[in-house]
């Protein structure tokens, strides 16, 4: 299996690999091992101290539960593996506390967290609250899997095969006009058509294969899109489903041999 960095957007944590000499299984295996084998944190326990919102307190849990957590892979444990055997440690979870009592939005960023380094990535909106309504909560999030839950999942992963497209200009009848339909993918160059590379792994293009003159042919390379949720990087997404793709391996030939 062989990497090719095709696009990186750090901003948006989002990266776009063309991988070569594999097949459909290995990519697959990849992208299943990212959803649901690549721990994250996020919020299990959730104590509501004071909630006169509008809101169900169970509703408080489910939104917090979904908001993503940076995650410190090294720092912490998961809770039954850790040394306080499951009673929950500073190693093991982390807790944050939400105590809010103004009119208007209760945002995630009035949070604080036992951890500066875990605190929730995006400043998004908890609840509503009119003049004299209060929230006050007390939360423990730790790691855990995408298969468990998908609060845990670490991002969006997919993949394709990549295309190429072939155009032959005597038997394009208007280049123009299918310039014209299809600018993200065709460019005009004199009077003929000119393929536009990086619009073949961000988008399909199907449609252009319409047209007579156009043909679209699958190779054996596939382009994988992963974007993060923002608990980890792209990088260390697919560092850590590397590693536990070999410790699974290994693990099934130590079976073998026992
Ligand atoms: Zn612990």
């Amino acid at each position: 299996m062989k990497l090719e960095k095709l696009h990186l957007d750090k901003k948006n944590n989002k990266l776009i690999l063309r991988i070569k000499d594999s097949n459909e299984e290995m990519v697959n295996t990849l992208r299943r091992v990212i959803l649901e084998e690549v721990p994250t944190l996020a919020i299990e326990e959730v104590e509501l101290f004071n909630n006169s919102s509008v809101l169900y307190d169970e509703m408080i849990a489910l939104r917090m539960g979904l908001i993503p957590i940076k995650t410190d892979l090294d720092g912490y444990n998961f809770r039954d593996k850790c040394t306080c055997e499951g009673a929950g440690c500073a190693k093991c979870q982390v807790k944050i506390s939400l105590k809010s009592g103004k009119k208007g939005y209760v945002m995630a960023s009035e949070a604080k967290s036992s951890d500066p380094k875990c605190t929730f990535v995006y400043d998004m909106p908890i609840v509503k609250t009119l003049a004299g309504q209060k929230l006050e909560v007390e939360a423990t999030a730790i790691l855990g899997r995408g298969k468990v839950h998908a609060k845990w999942c670490p991002g969006h992963v997919f993949f394709r095969r990549e295309v190429e497209m072939e155009v032959d200009d005597k038997k394009i009848k208007d280049a123009k006009k299918i310039a014209e339909l299809l600018p993200e993918v065709f460019e005009l160059k004199g009077n003929k058509l000119s393929v536009n590379e990086e619009s073949l792994y961000m988008n399909t293009n199907y449609d252009a294969a319409k047209f007579d003159g156009i043909t679209i042919k699958e190779t054996d390379n596939f382009i994988f899109t992963l974007e993060s949720w923002g608990q980890l990087s792209t990088k260390e997404i697919l560092e850590t489903a590397a590693e536990i793709m070999v410790e699974k391996v290994e693990d099934f030939i130590g079976q073998l041999e026992e």
